[in-house]
C-alpha cells in the first residue's frame, strides 16, 4: 500500500515538473522496454525493509512511512543578511528551534542522567548489540551544553508541513536563509565551535553545514574541502550567496578539492574541530528519487565501498585533529554499518595504527534539549540519531562526537 502511494506521489511529481518545464528542455519518456524493471527507489526500499526492520524493530513501520512522505525543512538564518527575515518568518508561525527549547536552563540535563553507568569517564564500556568486540571509552556527560547563540534555524510547528518560499537576496545580494533538513544543523551545534578555533570541514559540498558553521562568527581559520571539483564549485556558489565577500577572500578561509582520505598524511595534529560529514546511502533521497540514486544497478560497487570510504575519511579527520580536538562524524542514513560500525572501527584503528586514544562525547544533553523538535532513536550505544517521524519529518541524521585524548 505504502509503495503504491509512493509510486503515485512520484508520478504526480514527475508530471508537475514536466508541465513547468519549457518545451525545448523536455525529453522523451523512456520506452517501457528500456525502463528498469526495478527502479533504484524500489531496490532501496527492499534493501531498507530487509535491514532496518531488523535494526529498528517495531520503530521501522513508522520511520518507513515518514521516509516516504514529504520531508520537512528548516530555514537556517543567515545572520550576514540585512533583511528582517527572522521577524518575517516568526510572523508566519515559525520558531527558532535552537533558542525555543522546553528545558529549564538551556540544555541542562536532569540529575538522573549522570547516574547512568556509561558516563564514568574512567570506565571502558563494552558495546552492546551484535558488534561487541571494540571497547569504547565514553566521556562524562557535560550536563550543560554550550550552543552558539548566533546559529538560528526556523521551523514550522509540529505537524505543519508548510513549505518555505525561496530566500530573496538583500541589497548586498546575500540570501536571508538556507533551506535544509533542520536536523543537519545539530552536528554543527554539537561541534561546539569556540572563539578562534581552527576548523576543518572534510566533505563540505554543497555547503549547508559550512554556512551553519560560519554563522558562529567565531572561527579563527576554516578549511573547506570536497574531493568533487563540480561539487566544490557548487560550494563556492553557495558561499557567495550567503557570506560577505571580505570574509570569503580573507586569509582565514581556504577551499580545497582534495581526497579527504589522505588528509591525515598532509596536515595532522592541527585542527581544534573537524567535521566529517561523509557520503552515505542518503536514505531519504534513495527511496524518493530515481535520479542520482546510489541503488542504481551501475552503482552497486560504489555503494558496497561506502563503509570503507567512510572509515578512511573518519580516520583522516581524527588524524587531522589536534590532541584535545574534537571530531564530529555525521551521515544521513539509518544504517548501523555506516554509522556505529564505522565509528567503532575508527576508534580501534586510530589506537592500533596511530596511537591515538579517543573518547566518545555524550550528546544526550543535546537530544534532551531538542526533544520538542526531533525524534531521536532510543538507546543507541554510540552517537545519536534523528529518526523521521510524520509529526516532525526531519532526518535521518546520525552524529557521533569523538574527542582526542592523545
Ligand atoms: N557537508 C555537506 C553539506 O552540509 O552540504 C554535505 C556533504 S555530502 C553528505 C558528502 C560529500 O563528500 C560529497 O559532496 C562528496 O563529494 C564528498 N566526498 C566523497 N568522497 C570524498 C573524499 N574522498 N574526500 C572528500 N570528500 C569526499
Amino acid at each position: 500500500m505504502a509503495l503504491l502511494v509512493n509510486t503515485r506521489l512520484l508520478l504526480r511529481k514527475v508530471k508537475n515538473a514536466r508541465s513547468l518545464m519549457p518545451k525545448r528542455h523536455r525529453m522523451k519518456e523512456k520506452w517501457a522496454a528500456t525502463l528498469p524493471k526495478f527502479p533504484p527507489t524500489s531496490l532501496a526500499l527492499q534493501h531498507f525493509d530487509a535491514t532496518y526492520s531488523v535494526q529498528l524493530g517495531q520503530l521501522w513501520p513508522s520511520v518507513r512511512i515518514a521516509l516516504l512522505s514529504e520531508r520537512k525543512y528548516g530555514a537556517l538564518l543567515n545572520t550576514f543578511s540585512h533583511d528582517a527575515v527572522l521577524e518575517d518568518l516568526q510572523a508566519k508561525g515559525c520558531r527558532d528551534f535552537i533558542t525555543d527549547t522546553d528545558t529549564e536552563g538551556r540544555g541542562a540535563l536532569p540529575e538522573h542522567f549522570s547516574a547512568l553507568p556509561c558516563l564514568d569517564p574512567e570506565s571502558v564500556v563494552g558495546v552492546e548489540g551484535e558488534s561487541n568486540d571494540v571497547p569504547v571509552k565514553k566521556s562524562n556527560a557535560d550536563r550543560h551544553l554550550k550552543i552558539s547563540p548566533k546559529i538560528k534555524c526556523l521551523v514550522f510547528p509540529r505537524g505543519d508541513i508548510t513549505r518555505f518560499k525561496p530566500a530573496r537576496p538583500d541589497t548586498q545580494r546575500l540570501l536571508g536563509y538556507y533551506l535544509l533538513d533542520a536536523a543537519s544543523v545539530l552536528p554543527c551545534l554539537a561541534l561546539d565551535i569556540q572563539e578562534g578555533h581552527i576548523v576543518l570541514d572534510l566533505c563540505a559540498a554543497p555547503g549547508g553545514k559550512a554556512v551553519a558553521l560560519l554563522q558562529t562568527q567565531a572561527i579563527g581559520f576554516l578549511c573547506l574541502n570536497d574531493t568533487s571539483v563540480s561539487r566544490t564549485l557548487r560550494l563556492k556558489k553557495v558561499l557567495h550567496s550567503y557570506i560577505p565577500k571580505e570574509l570569503l577572500t580573507s586569509k582565514n578561509l581556504r577551499i580545497t578539492s582534495s581526497d579527504g582520505t589522505k588528509w591525515g598524511e598532509i596536515e595532522n595534529n592541527t585542527f581544534d574541530r573537524v567535521l566529517v560529514d561523509v557520503p552515505c546511502t542518503t536514505d531519504r533521497h534513495s527511496v524518493m528519487e530515481d535520479d542520482n540514486n546510489i541503488f542504481s544497478k551501475n552503482r552497486i560497487g560504489e555503494r558496497r565501498r561506502l563503509p570503507q570510504l567512510q572509515l578512511e575519511l573518519l580516520l583522516a579527520g581524527i588524524e587531522a585533529a589536534c590532541p584535545g580536538g574534537e571530531i564530529m562524524y555525521s551521515t544521513c542514513t539509518l544504517s548501523h554499518i555506516q554509522n556505529q560500525s564505522v565509528v567503532e572501527q575508527a576508534i580501534h584503528l586510530a589506537q592500533e595504527n596511530h596511537g591515538i586514544i579517543l573518547e566518545v562525547v555524550d550528546l544526550r544533553p543535546l537530544t534532551h534539549m531538542f526533544r520538542k523538535t526531533f525524534h531521536f532513536a532510543p538507546n543507541l550505544h554510540l552517537g545519536e540519531m534523528v529518526i523521521p517521524h510524520l509529526g516532525a519529518n526531519f532526518g535521518p541524521i546520525y552524529m557521533c562526537k569523538l574527542r582526542r585524548l592523545t
